[in-house]
């Protein structure tokens, strides 16, 4: 195997299971004996070691500022039985905190990093899992971690992989990047999963990310604590996870709007699923500035808001814009709120932290001069941890004001 060695002092964040190896790290590469090339190639398995020689961990090779993200740390290789005994414990996690149950069988069952798996997501729909891999490594790998999944949680069926849009773009990669690896049940046109009891069309074919949003789960079932005789306002609802708690809630209208038609039609799909006779929620495709301009224009007013964008940054040199963003949404919204009406808005740009986000709404508030109260805190699930030497897999925030 392909050893890297590092520079002196270097191997300090890899001893606390911090899990890159930053190209700027690296004292000198020795290629294994029967190498090509002058140089490893991405997706390889390399050892690395300290500048004294000590063995520090085994981990996938990339092109890029991150050159190795470790899978097993203290080892010269992947040990026999690696990807079960991951998978295995990271399904264990999910079964130990009750998250795997029949009326919830939507869960992310790795979350990269916070798995110790670096590169790797997957999600479980009832008896799909889809797999999606952000690194060259784990796409090699695609194969020994279907089949370790499949082995390992008793519900799971099949495994769709789906890594078109996650994959290094400029990286060299062995097609196919989308399709299933794995088919042993057939009804995969018309899917349902179950969230909290909550029945979601999944289309992990066509739609963004795996499907779904799992991590807004806790979130939504907030909403749903809150949504009583309320008049409610679901900004980038996408497939209408936080509408349809709130409609349980006992809403007395849901507004669900997002700038994708498909969307919207997903939104209508599952309210009539959940709820048959409803004759309050409306689903409108429509640009989030544009609405709330609009709305604002005709005097339309909410009792709760949820404010749920992409990304606005999805890389460091994007933050200042972003945060402007952030202001700039959150000021339209905070406008809309009856006094004592609720907003509750969420960041899921990891460049962005909660302090950063927390001052992007603070000057929102104060650019419309209302009175807000901090409610609540918010962040990413259980089944997405955060390892604690790894504050980069922190993504997802949110804020819950009491708007007067
Ligand atoms: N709240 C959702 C997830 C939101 S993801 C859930 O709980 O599942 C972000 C959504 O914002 C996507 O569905 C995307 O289509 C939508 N979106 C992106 N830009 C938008 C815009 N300018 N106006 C309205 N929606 C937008």
């Amino acid at each position: 195997m392909t050893t890297i060695y590092l520079k002196p002092k270097k191997e300090e964040s890899l001893k606390r299971y911090h899990p890159w190896v930053f190209s700027g790290a690296i004292a000198r590469v020795v290629l294994d004996a029967k190498h090509e090339g002058d140089a490893p190639e991405e997706g390889e398995l390399v050892c690395v070691r300290s500048a004294a020689n000590e063995v520090l961990g085994v981990g996938h090779w990339q092109i890029g500022s991150i050159a190795v993200r470790i899978l097993a740390f203290g080892a010269e290789a992947l040990p026999n039985g690696f990807w079960k005994e991951r998978i295995q414990a990271a399904y264990q996690v999910r079964e130990a905190i009750g998250l795997i149950r029949p009326e919830n069988d939507t869960y992310r069952l790795v979350h990269g990093e916070g798995d110790w798996l670096p590169g790797l997501i997957v999600d479980v729909y009832a008896d799909t899992a889809v797999v999606q891999a952000h690194s060259v490594g784990m796409h090699e790998c695609r194969k020994e971690i279907a089949e370790a999944i499949v082995a390992v949680v008793p519900q799971v069926q099949n495994i769709y992989y789906k890594s078109d849009d996650t994959l290094p773009f400029k990286a060299e990669i062995s097609e196919p990047k989308v399709g299933y690896l794995i088919q042993n049940s057939k009804n995969c046109e018309e899917f349902w999963s179950t969230e909290n009891g909550l029945a979601f069309r999944i289309d992990w074919l066509k739609g963004q990310k795996t499907g779904f949003f799992v991590d807004q789960r806790e979130n939504r079932a907030l909403v749903e604590r809150y949504a009583k005789d309320k008049d409610v306002l679901n900004m980038f609802c996408y497939t209408g996870g936080f509408s349809l708690y709130a409609l349980r809630g006992g809403a007395k209208r849901v507004d669900s709007v997002d700038v994708s038609q498909k969307a919207i039609d997903l939104v209508n799909i599952n309210v009539a699923k959940n709820f048959p006779v409803a004759t309050n929620h409306t689903a409108v495709a429509a640009d989030a500035f544009e609405y709330l301009s609009k709305q604002k224009a005709e005097g339309k007013t909410y009792d709760l808001i949820i404010l749920d964008p992409p990304a606005f940054a999805k890389h460091r040199d994007a933050v200042k814009n972003a945060l402007r963003g952030y202001q700039r949404i959150n000021a339209k919204a905070i406008e809309m709120i009856r006094k004592g009406g609720i907003l509750f808005t969420f960041s899921c740009s990891q460049a962005v932290d909660k302090e950063a986000f927390r001052l992007a709404v603070f000057s929102a508030a104060a650019q419309v001069g209302r009175k807000v109260r901090i409610l609540h805190q918010l962040h990413q699930p259980q089944d997405h941890p955060i390892n604690i030497y790894h504050p980069e897999g922190e993504y997802l925030k949110g804020l819950v004001l009491y708007i007067e």
